[in-house]
């Protein structure tokens, strides 16, 4: 089996809807909008987010090493996707555990 199938078997990545999504934050609730680089605002579409799981579980943390200069999270996280308004881009916001 390839790492990368033994990864997603392995993965605990739950998915909230909309809003309902700003309390799946591994700290403090995700806001209900954000601000694009384009400067319209960014509606909430979902939020995905690490949990442990009852099998054996892979975190996106395990992906890449953390080292100066080459930044990875050290933890789960969860990530906000908002869309903007004005040009539909993606806005993400993530935080960790
Ligand atoms: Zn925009």
């Amino acid at each position: 089996m390839s790492k990368e199938k033994e990864i997603i078997q392995g993965v605990s990545i739950q998915i909230a809807f909309g809003e309902t999504g700003t309390k799946f934050s591994h700290q403090e609730e995700f806001p209900l909008s954000a601000t694009c680089i384009c400067g319209g605002e960014g509606r909430m579409a979902f939020v995905v987010y690490e949990r442990a799981g009852i099998n054996k579980v892979s975190y996106i943390c395990d992906l890449h090493k953390n080292e100066p200069g080459n930044m990875w999270v050290h933890d789960a996280v969860a990530v906000a996707v908002y869309l903007c308004k004005n040009c539909l881009k993606p806005i993400a916001i993530c935080n960790q555990g």
